[in-house]
């Protein structure tokens, strides 16, 4: 069996891994994951890098979760001549139908931004390029096939696939593949995907599998542990606290899909727990409102403890004020409120989405707080507050930044370094070969040591992006 890392090698987008095999008789070749790069020029270059085989060579497609630097360039090969099953859970699939039109929506509006600038002589050098149509979404979605978590596919002959909850977002999955090749044993292949953080909120702990010859395993946060859960509901309650006290708003950017909801239910968990009083909070993102309602849908698949918060919030709808925004014009009237008010919008860096109106108009004011709850990339504006920049520029205007600014840590959806260790001893045995893929190349270097030094597993690869690995 043959395994070619296309993405997420040396780095955390783009992931996608070939696997080939003689099955019965043919050469099978099947993708787990088909991410886009994402960040920076040399990103675009290798989403726009044709694949080294014909995409119609490849018969399935077997997708981890729906974040788009797992599943964003699936549009673009199916438009390329991949006519076979995309294999994923329920959740996954919704969350697709959300995530891969404003993806290609995106994309749009950058060319289309670029393009004004460029004829108002604004603009130098290359324009972006958009990956897919919103056609080519269709094209995808329509080749999506579910399968639930913990029951087996037979995928023709000799190939099985199981999915298992990862716990990292909602219908994020660990993929298991029995692959039994011609004139070889039998091979159980399993790919983390994404991993959550044991007794993060929302979602159920990662499951353990006991056996694997080949595991392909992430690495995000391989290098380092997170704050606890303890220590980031102090800190929520602190800001909120006295920033209420003081008559000021607070304004959350985050990611519509994940984070919103946990900090939704964080806050909401806290009322019930009376660590916090009565809240109103707006929830301004047409995204993070689909997201929402998809988590609501899915509620069986939620850990037991978020389970019961839900119950709770059920039982006593007046506990917290909460308001899905729909359209601009509610979202411009939330200017009006001048204290007392819980506002989440997206994006979660700040960059664009309706988040930026919000700044603007609580950023000038001390009684203010701004409150960060994810990473923030290099150049974002959403990094240059935490770096407490005196003022930021927004629609062109120069804005002064007297609001507080506060960094929650914490709320990672990925498991550290202790998670993925935790994670990789339910393996019973030490697997064959064991691939760390998905991480900053110290995050991963410092994740393959540990497993090698902790674990007494002895082959232990970090795959370079393009190469080929025989298992
Ligand atoms: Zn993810």
């Amino acid at each position: 069996m043959k395994i070619q890392f296309l993405g997420a090698a040396g780095e955390v987008t783009g992931s996608r891994h070939s696997v080939e095999a003689l099955v019965g008789g043919r050469e099978v070749r099947f993708m787990v994951d088909f991410g886009m790069f994402q960040g920076g020029r040399e990103a675009t270059a290798k989403n726009l890098e044709p694949l080294p085989f014909p995409p119609k060579e490849i018969d399935f497609v077997v997708l981890t979760h729906a974040h788009i630097d797992h599943s964003g360039l699936l549009p673009r090969l199916c438009a390329q001549g991949f006519a076979g099953p995309i294999y994923c859970t329920d959740a996954t699939f919704e969350l697709l139908k959300i995530m891969l039109p404003d993806s290609a929506h995106l994309q749009r509006s950058d060319v289309e931004r670029a393009e004004r600038r460029q004829k108002a002589g604004k603009w130098h050098g290359e324009l972006p390029v958009a990956l897919y149509s919103m056609e080519e979404t269709e094209l995808a979605l329509g080749q999506c096939e579910i399968l639930p978590y913990g029951k087996t596919l037979e995928l023709g002959k000799g190939i099985n696939l199981e999915f298992q909850n990862a716990g990292h977002i909602l219908g994020s999955a660990i993929a298991v593949i029995d692959v039994a090749e011609d004139h070889a044993k039998k091979k159980r292949c399993v790919f983390s995907g994404d991993i959550g953080m044991k007794g993060k909120l929302l979602m159920p702990d990662p499951t353990r599998i006991e056996q694997a010859d080949v595991v392909v395993v992430e690495s995000t946060y391989g290098d380092r542990l997170h704050k606890t859960l303890a220590d980031t509901e102090s800190e929520l309650i602190d800001v909120v606290t006295s920033t209420l006290s003081a008559h000021g708003n607070i304004v959350i950017p985050a990611f519509a899909v994940g984070r919103t909801q946990e900090i939704l239910f964080l806050l909401i968990d806290l009322v019930r727990r009376n660590l916090l009083p009565h809240l109103s909070i707006w929830v301004d993102s047409p995204m993070a409102t689909a997201a929402t309602h998809l988590t609501q849908h899915f509620f069986s698949q939620l850990d037991k403890e978020s389970q019961s918060t839900f119950e709770w919030f059920k039982r006593n709808p007046g506990a917290v004020d909460l308001s899905f925004i729909a359209d601009v014009e509610e979202s411009k009237a939330l200017n009006k409120i001048k204290g007392g008010a819980i506002i989440i919008s997206a994006s979660g860096m700040c960059d664009a989405g309706r988040i930026v109106h919000h700044l603007q108009n609580n950023l000038p004011r001390a009684q203010n707080a701004i409150v960060i709850t994810g990473f923030q990339a290099y150049g974002s504006l959403g990094r240059r507050l935490v770096d407490k920049a005196a003022k930021v520029r927004l629609f062109g205007e120069e804005v002064a930044v007297r609001a507080s600014i506060h960094t929650i840590g914490g709320l990672s959806a990925h498991a550290d370094q202790a998670g993925l260790l935790d994670w990789l001893r339910g393996f019973k045995s030490a697997p064959q070969s064991v691939f760390v893929v998905h991480g900053e190349p110290e995050a991963s270097a410092v994740l393959a040591q540990s497993i090698r030094e902790e674990l007494e597993w002895k082959n232990v690869i970090i795959p370079e992006r393009l190469h080929t690995y025989t298992c």
